[in-house]
Formats: structure tokens, C-alpha cells, sequence
């Protein structure tokens, strides 16, 4: 089995669960219990939490465990939001996960806040001026993701966070996707609140932490005994916490020299691929070299001809793109998380190639695994301007720190023969 599916989940590493098993036995104390075994959890609690705010650069008060970022990011946004009462009105992006747009969405529908949704442009990245023109007096939160889990764009959230400051407005970022590739310094990005999930990392499902700057209050989504400073309650998941604190400061012990590897590892299977496929789109910011971007922007009309669309990428003579799906511009590849390559098949479909590969022994996704059983058209596609149609034909390989070259390589081959199959078949 060729395993690239990474931005779904991962495996739980060996050495967190070695770090968990304690707990989840002998030392199976209740943190609130107060006998020798409920101080245990207790202490191994807390070590959790200061161990994760000295990767983040936060104080451990800031860190707050939850059930993983879907839970973050609701407790973010309704947490901030209905803490408020002055504010009304909330700023997102169109590419944001679920669990992000839903809640926002709650909001709107329940609590009657205004909503303003940037637009992105046909790379994923949204314009700081529109933000600028969104903020308003009574805005009471910006949420935007860091990196977006199906093309991979990686917003400047730093200069967001600078301008939202400007304006008093509290910013969060889900940060899901990039734990473990991009840098995570609370102080540097500037936010006032951002998600993890275990599970991306090597820890279990089922934990996560939201970091809140300060003593910011939140209005809680969970009522109950009052654990997490009453930010979240419910017993704490010990083993989950410290199996996360382990699995961050793992990722991040060799995150740049990994991330390093892993986009040239990428760049290499993009190319190949388009070399084989020429008719795929690469969905998302090009890559460093440029590779990809004009290949793609060249081949993208004929694209979507061949999926009988209307016609969803436009390209110049020298195949760049304008407010189109494919970003022409090499000098955006920084803004690609390192292990991320999407393409669009035109004139084939997703799920066809995912159950071709799958017979080749390749684990990869068609569009995020997120959206349970949807097979309505990504609302990220969508937004960066790809046709409903041709959005259909997405698949996306998100790697590993451990992806070979040579796994990559036999994946590309069996790309070229699985859209092969699947045109043959439609045609
Ligand atoms: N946010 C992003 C960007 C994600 O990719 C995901 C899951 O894929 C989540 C939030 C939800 O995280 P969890 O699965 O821990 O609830």
C-alpha cells in the first residue's frame, strides 16, 4: 500500500503511544481526583500543556485541550463571538473548512450575526485588501485558515493578524493543516486564537488543543464540571493530551529539514505527472520552479473542453492564467504546504480514479475527507474558480514525511494509467 492521504489522517507514531499507554493504564488517574493517582493525571496534564505552549510560544495557560479541531474551531469562533456582546459581525474566507464555515454559519442563522466571506483568488490566496474593506467597527472575529487542506494555499496570516490588530479585531486561524510544515509561532503569527488536531500529527483521533491568547474569555461550547479553566469541560482525555504534546514536539523537532525534503519530493511527482497526464490541472499555487504552473495553465481550456465544461480555465500565449484556477506565478510556491499536490483529470471523475488507484494499492483522496459522503462539487474549487464539472475530477495526494521517490514515482505511472482507464471508459 502506497499511503498518500496524510492530510486525512496519520498513523499514531510508535513513541506517542508509548508516552500514552501509562495513562491509559496503571496511571489512569481522574485530573480532578485528589489521591495520589488523580494528582498523577493531573501532573502529566500540566506537562502536556506546557510542553505544547513551549512549541506554540504561548504560556500553557493559553492552551486548551479539546476532542480535535473541529472542536477548536467551534469553540473559537461561537466561543468568541457569543462573548461579544458588542460585536456582530464575523469576516471568513470561501475556502474554509467546515467546521469553520458551519459554525460561522450557526451564528448567522441562531444569533442573526452578519457575515462577510472573502473571495479567493484562482490560487486560493485572499487579497489583504478585501480584508481591509471587510473590517468594521462592530466586527467581532476574522477567522482564516492558515493552510487549506484540499489545494494546499498557505494564507499570510502573519499580515493578517497585523491588520485585524489595527482595527481591535480578534483574529483566529485554523492551523489544522499546517501543524507540522509551517511554522507555528503564536507570537510570530500574531493571532489571538489557533487550532490543532492530533490526529494530522501522529497522535490519536479524538484530541486537539485551541491556544487563547490571555485571559481572553470565551464563551463555552461545552458546559459541565468547568476543566480547562472552564473554557471546556468535560474530564480531560490525559493520555490524548500528553500523546499530542509528544507528537507536536516531534513534528516540530525536524519540521523545516522534513518540509524541505517533502516539497522537493512534490515538485518532482508534479511534474512527473503532468509530464504524463498533460491534460491535468494542478489545483492550487504553483510550485517553486515554475513546473506545473504553465504546463497546467497551457493544457487547463483543453480541460476542460474535454470534461464538456464551459470552459473554466482561461490562458494567455504564454499559458499563464488570470482569475483562474491555475496560479501561473512561480513565485508563489511558498505558498503551497510542502506535502500538498491537487490536480483536476478532465474528462474523467474523481471517484473513479480513486477506485482505480486503489486497486493499484494507492491510498489518496478525491477532494477533501472531510465533507462526509458529499458529492456535491468542493466548495474550494469552486471558490478558486474551477468548473463544477471539472471540480468532479479532483484528487488529491497529500504526503508524509516518510513518501519515497520511488513510491511517488510508481504513483505517477499508475496515475497516467488509471486516467487512461477511466477516459477509455467514459469516451
Ligand atoms: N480543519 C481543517 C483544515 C482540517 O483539514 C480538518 C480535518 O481534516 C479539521 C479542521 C477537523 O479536524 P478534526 O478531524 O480533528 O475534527
Amino acid at each position: 500500500m502506497i499511503f498518500l492521504d496524510s492530510a486525512a489522517t496519520t498513523p499514531v507514531r510508535r513513541e506517542v503511544l508509548e508516552t500514552m499507554w501509562p495513562y491509559l493504564t496503571g496511571d489512569f488517574g481522574n485530573p480532578s481526583s485528589h489521591h495520589e493517582l488523580g494528582e498523577s493525571a493531573k501532573r502529566a496534564l500540566d506537562g502536556a500543556r506546557k510542553s505544547v505552549a513551549s512549541v506554540i510560544g504561548c504560556r500553557a495557560s493559553d492552551v486548551v485541550f479539546t476532542s480535535g479541531g473541529t472542536e477548536s474551531d467551534n469553540l473559537a469562533i461561537k466561543g468568541v463571538a457569543l462573548a461579544e456582546p458588542g460585536g456582530r459581525h464575523i469576516i471568513t474566507s470561501a475556502i474554509e473548512h467546515e467546521a469553520v464555515l458551519e459554525s460561522v454559519d450557526f451564528l448567522k442563522r441562531i444569533h442573526g450575526f452578519e457575515v462577510t466571506v472573502l473571495p479567493v483568488d484562482g490560487s486560493g490566496l485572499i487579497d489583504i485588501e478585501d480584508l481591509r474593506g471587510a473590517l468594521r467597527p462592530n466586527t467581532t472575529l476574522c477567522t482564516i485558515m492558515y493552510a487549506n487542506n484540499e489545494v494546499g494555499v498557505v494564507q499570510p496570516i502573519a499580515a493578517f493578524a497585523e491588520l485585524c490588530r489595527q482595527y481591535s479585531v480578534p483574529m483566529h486561524t485554523d492551523a489544522v493543516q499546517a501543524a507540522g510544515w509551517l511554522p507555528l509561532d503564536f507570537a510570530e503569527l500574531g493571532v489571538d486564537a489557533l487550532s490543532l488536531s492530533g490526529h494530522k500529527l501522529g497522535a490519536p483521533k479524538g484530541v486537539g488543543v485551541l491556544i487563547v491568547k490571555g485571559r481572553r474569555y470565551l464563551e463555552p461550547v461545552i458546559h459541565g464540571g468547568g476543566q480547562e479553566r472552564g473554557k471546556r469541560s468535560g474530564t480531560e482525555n490525559v493520555a490524548g493530551a500528553v500523546g499530542f504534546a509528544h507528537a507536536l514536539a516531534l513534528a516540530e523537532s525536524d519540521r523545516r529539514d522534513r518540509a524541505e525534503r517533502t516539497a522537493r519530493l512534490r515538485d518532482d511527482f508534479v511534474t512527473d505527472v503532468l509530464a504524463r497526464v498533460p491534460e491535468a490541472i494542478l489545483t492550487g499555487p504553483a510550485l517553486a520552479s515554475g513546473a506545473g504552473a504553465g504546463l497546467a495553465g497551457a493544457v487547463g481550456a483543453l480541460g476542460a473542453a474535454l470534461a464538456g465544461a464551459d470552459t473554466a480555465v482561461d490562458t494567455n500565449a504564454a499559458g499563464e492564467t488570470g482569475a483562474t484556477p491555475v496560479a501561473a506565478n512561480a513565485a508563489s510556491s511558498p505558498q503551497r504546504l510542502p506535502n500538498n499536490a491537487s490536480f483536476c483529470f478532465p474528462g474523467t471523475s474523481g471517484e473513479s480514479l480513486l477506485l482505480e488507484l486503489g486497486r493499484a494499492g494507492i491510498i489518496c483522496s478525491a477532494g477533501s475527507a472531510c465533507a462526509v459522503g458529499s458529492d456535491e462539487a468542493s466548495h474550494v474549487l469552486l471558490a478558486i474558480g474551477i468548473d463544477s464539472a471539472v471540480a468532479q475530477t479532483a484528487v488529491r495526494f497529500s504526503l508524509s514525511g516518510e513518501t519515497t521517490a520511488e513510491e511517488l514515482s510508481t504513483v505517477a505511472s499508475e496515475i497516467e494509467t488509471a486516467y487512461r482507464a477511466v477516459r477509455a471508459l467514459s469516451s
